[in-house]
């Protein structure tokens, strides 16, 4: 793809762009037409403090980064060495980074299908596919359902059969069959509703503004989108793609978001930052600071490709604002080579959905516009529990 017109022109003043903070003037209209790109970061591992915030702060740029709230303050899971604590959270809050729920405890949104049939005195079932991370969570309730049929059960554990098969164990038998040709399981409504709204309040208890979803493992789907729209104004990565939105074509729980430096190429991105500047389109796109390829250089880059473009860096929030979703909250960055005045947000009224426990979602009006989502899978899995790019249909 060759650099657009539009790039040609703004190349001439990148110039003398070129070692200033850009002033991220944001809140000022109620739509936009230009072209704006959100990085967000996954996980909230400490690295996101460590080697993305000091480009950013650099830069003069915010960021969007999910953070799941049972980890604030914790050594983490997985390949992080730990996770942010509140005062890194804080400060990277008041520099202008938006905060987002990744859940309470990473765990999949989604369902995934059975590898193994269901006898009616089983208390297992086994899940099928890439990150199906729902045994490795005692407490939550699960759906284990057919198009008849449907049982719910607590998870009390998990283990490994002689062939190494992940199940859940669940607190009482079945007691009823279900095929593995036909059947799922899946959170409860009432755990998708707890891990979602709790993850939520906890962040906010912290002092934390929080409006938007980072669903772990990409995953999300027509069910992900029935709860979360109780409690966010959207998601950042509703399906993993290209992260090219298209202006007018926003959907806060349609969002396409790609990598920027793992699970991609830079000529590839190049290409996507091309056609957000072309289309003065959203772009959406992410990385994981705790893996080693994920480096401040790389992520400066990042900052100047967008920058260089004429694209405009904006948070989640801040975007889905001017494409005409959610908040009425208005978040100013400010940011100068000249003085070392910490950035302010200025955070004024907002609108939320509803964050109570009788939220029942009736709402089946934009659900068929998911139907297709998994028909961009099968990426290949990754090593790593949380680092995962990509699921299956469901
Ligand atoms: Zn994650």
């Amino acid at each position: 793809m060759e650099l657009s017109r539009r790039g040609f022109l703004k190349l001439s003043t990148s110039t003398a762009l070129a070692g200033a903070v850009t002033a991220t003037t944001v809140g000022a209209q109620s739509t936009t037409e230009n072209a704006q790109a959100v990085i967000v970061y996954d996980d909230g591992p400490v690295t996101d403090y460590q080697k993305a915030f000091p480009v950013h702060k650099d830069e003069g740029v915010p960021a969007s980064i999910g953070i799941v709230s049972e980890w604030v303050g914790t050594d983490g899971s997985g390949s992080m060495d730990r996770a942010l604590n509140k005062k890194e959270l804080t400060e990277m809050e008041s520099f202008g980074f938006e905060i987002m729920s990744h859940t309470r405890e990473h765990t999949s949104l989604k369902s995934f299908p059975l590898a193994k049939d269901i006898a009616p005195d089983d208390d297992r079932a086994y899940p099928n596919g890439t990150h199906a991370s729902h045994p490795f969570h005692a407490g939550y309730e699960v759906e284990i359902y057919d198009g008849d049929s449907s049982v719910t059960r607590n998870i009390v554990g998990s283990g490994r059969n002689d062939d190494d098969e992940l199940y859940m164990k669940l607190d009482k038998p079945v007691g009823m069959s279900f095929d593995a040709d036909s059947a799922r399981e899946r959170l409860s409504p009432k755990t998708m509703r707890y891990i979602l709204r709790d993850s939520k309040r906890t962040l906010e208890s912290y002092g934390f503004t929080v409006d938007n979803l980072l669903a772990p493992y990409d995953h999300f789907t027509e069910y992900s989108e029935k709860f979360t729209k109780e409690f966010y104004t959207g998601v950042a990565n509703a399906i993993d793609s290209n992260g090219i939105n298209q202006r007018g074509e926003i959907d806060p729980y349609g969002t396409r978001r790609d990598y920027f430096i793992e699970f991609t190429d830079w000529s590839a991105v190049r290409d996507e930052l091309d056609a957000v500047a072309e289309d003065n389109a959203l772009g959406i796109f992410g990385a994981h600071t705790q893996r080693d390829e994920v480096t401040k250089s790389k992520i400066r880059r990042m900052i100047r490709a967008a920058k260089s473009r004429d694209i405009e860096i904006v948070t989640l929030r801040q975007a889905l604002a001017d494409a005409g979703f959610g908040a009425t909250r208005t978040t100013t960055t400010t940011n100068t080579t000249t003085t070392s005045t910490t950035p302010k947000t200025t955070t004024t009224m907002t609108t939320h959905p509803p964050s109570t426990d009788s939220a029942e979602s009736s709402d089946g009006s934009m659900l068929e516009t998911f139907e297709s989502f998994g028909i961009v899978g099968g990426v290949g899995a990754v090593a790593g529990f949380i680092l995962g790019r990509r699921s299956e249909s469901e």
